[in-house]
């Protein structure tokens, strides 16, 4: 990664965790960064089921970990049974919130129309949304996966984003959940197309300094080649972010 931007280091546990996971997954990364000698060298955040968010919240307090959501409603507040709102996300002690996951897009049919103003709620409740992008394996056979992935990007982040209130997440598809990875050439390749299409847009400033994270089983095995690339700001990660050890030796894996 490049200077200036802080790697983040993001655990999706997606429907995974239960209450025996508030103490001995985020308790023990809590310990862990609690127990560093000096700032640690990455931002490093949870981002669990809805209902451990309260008590994920108490358990990290004063660690130095961000707590984040896996999905917000796009309105402010009302008649959405089931869904949540991203102010009370900020209420319960969220600072990030992911949206437009490939697993949401495909299991809810959600849309860049709708990931939009998902990011564009989090945004305007104080939450800096992680909005995810990624082609899947037959658009990258075809030769599409530059042109959908800018296309989802533009479709899916607001006017108005910063540093401060995006990041961007690139995830292949076809390597979330399955052991296959992106190549580092067409890993820094994407991200690199993401932040060129990020300079047109809002300036190089701004794509100077959104964090664009990859995702798609990161392990402790591959961290460090992925983490060393140029335009590759840290890892959005699904099922190594299940356990502590596995965790943090992808956020050690920071150069
Ligand atoms: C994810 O779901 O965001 C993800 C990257 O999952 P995994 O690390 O398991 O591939």
């Amino acid at each position: 990664m490049s200077q200036g931007r802080t790697p983040l280091i993001a655990g999706n546990w997606k429907m995974n965790g239960g209450l025996d996971e508030v103490d001995s997954l985020a308790g023990e990364l809590a310990r862990r960064m609690t127990a560093l000698d000096g700032p640690p060298a990455f931002d490093m955040a949870l981002c669990p089921p809805f209902p451990l968010l309260p008590m994920i919240a108490a358990r990290i307090e004063e660690s130095g970990l961000a707590l984040g959501a896996q999905d917000c409603h796009g309105k402010e507040q009302g008649a959405h049974t089931g869904d949540v709102s991203a102010a009370l996300l900020a209420q319960v002690g969220c600072s990030f919130v992911i949206v437009g996951h490939s697993e949401r897009r495909t299991d809810h049919d959600e849309t860049d129309t709708q990931v939009v103003e998902k990011a564009r709620a989090a945004q305007a409740a104080g939450l800096c949304a992680i909005v995810c992008v990624g082609e899947t394996e037959a658009e990258r056979d075809a030769g599409r996966a530059a042109e959908v992935v800018v296309g989802q990007v533009a479709g899916s982040v607001p006017e108005g984003s910063n540093p401060d209130n995006l990041v961007i997440a690139y995830e292949p598809v076809w390597a979330i959940g399955t052991g296959k990875t992106a190549t580092p050439g067409d890993a820094q390749e994407m991200h690199a197309a993401i932040r060129a299409s990020l300079a047109d847009r809002f300036g190089p400033d701004v794509a100077a300094g959104v964090r664009i994270l990859y995702g798609g089983s990161m392990k402790p095995g591959n961290a460090a080649e992925l983490l060393a690339l140029a335009d590759v700001d840290g890892g959005l990660i699904g099922g190594a972010a299940l356990k502590a050890d596995d965790f943090w030796a992808i956020a050690e894996a920071v150069a």
